[in-house]
């Protein structure tokens, strides 16, 4: 196995979720491009596909983002609606295989996709707290393991800081959250210089009109992180496609962009 991707590992909550959905998804993923006798070109192509959480998200944050510029909520929408119009004329181009009849107009996503800016909105209550945008990808390092980190948006305040995620639904694997909101603290420790105890990590649950706020205690956190090195530990012990076994199963392989190409599904496309 080439040994390429090795050198830019690093442990990111989408790694770790791709890794829990399904070993070989994640070989797709994150290997494939390195590996003899992969056709690179139809990987990437795959690799852009989305499901409609994903889609969701990110049509949402571009929203938000508007909003936050000093866009209304009418002109935020009318955007959404030219964006998903351009999706439903194309939907092969955007949607993994198993989303693209989900919905029979984008008249009604537009619907789903309203509701969720709303239920934001209605969750959103800064008062009194200095807010940004943020939607970056960075790296820290935790005991010289690299670590990638996408906050979705940021809240300042002198005593403490606000990091925060969308989710759209509630994740299978719940332990993926706290992983997910440990690097997040780690990641402003380090750039804010701020105590892990005065760092939180909101959660926006936009299906069930709900925020979680995670906080932990400084021996909470290095647990947490001690549990990211024994993941990212597994990640790297692999010596070949044989160590990324297939998990295939019909509402599994259904949900996967890589289903067209795995030669271990029975539910292809
Ligand atoms: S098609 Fe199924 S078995 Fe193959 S990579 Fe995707 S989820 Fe795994």
């Amino acid at each position: 196995m080439n040994i390429t991707w090795r050198r830019k590992f690093t442990w990111s909550p989408e790694r770790q979720y791709y890794w829990d959905f399904c070993p070989r998804a994640y070989y797709y993923n994150y290997i494939g491009e390195w590996e003899e006798g992969m056709d690179k070109e139809k990987l990437e192509s795959l690799k852009k596909l989305c499901s409609w959480e994903e889609l969701y998200k990110d049509l949402l944050l571009e929203g938000i983002e508007e909003l936050v510029t000093g866009d209304s909520v009418p002109e935020v929408k009318k955007r959404l609606r030219n964006r998903l119009e351009k999706v439903f004329q194309a939907p092969q181009d955007f949607l993994i295989p198993g989303e693209r009849d989900v919905y029979s107009s984008s008249e009604e996503i537009l619907g789903v996709l309203s509701q969720y800016l709303d239920n934001f909105l209605s969750l959103f209550q800064p008062s009194g707290i200095q807010g940004y945008f943020y939607r970056v990808q960075e790296r820290i390092y935790y005991k010289g393991l690299p670590i990638t980190v996408s906050p979705d948006f940021l809240f300042q305040h002198p005593e403490r800081t606000i990091v925060s995620k969308l989710i759209i639904s509630p994740p299978s694997v719940p332990q993926l959250l706290d992983l997910q909101a440990c690097s997040l603290i780690l990641w402003a420790e380090e750039k804010f210089g701020m105590e892990v105890e005065n760092i939180f990590c909101d959660y926006y649950y936009l299906s069930d009109l709900r925020m979680e706020r995670k906080k932990y205690s400084r021996p909470q956190i290095i647990e947490l992180a001690e549990k990211i090195i024994i993941f990212a530990h597994r990640m790297l012990i692999v010596k070949g496609i044989e160590d990324f076994p297939a998990r295939s199963e019909e509402g599994r392989c259904r949900l996967c962009k890589f289903s067209s190409i795995c030669p271990d599904t029975d539910y292809l496309q």
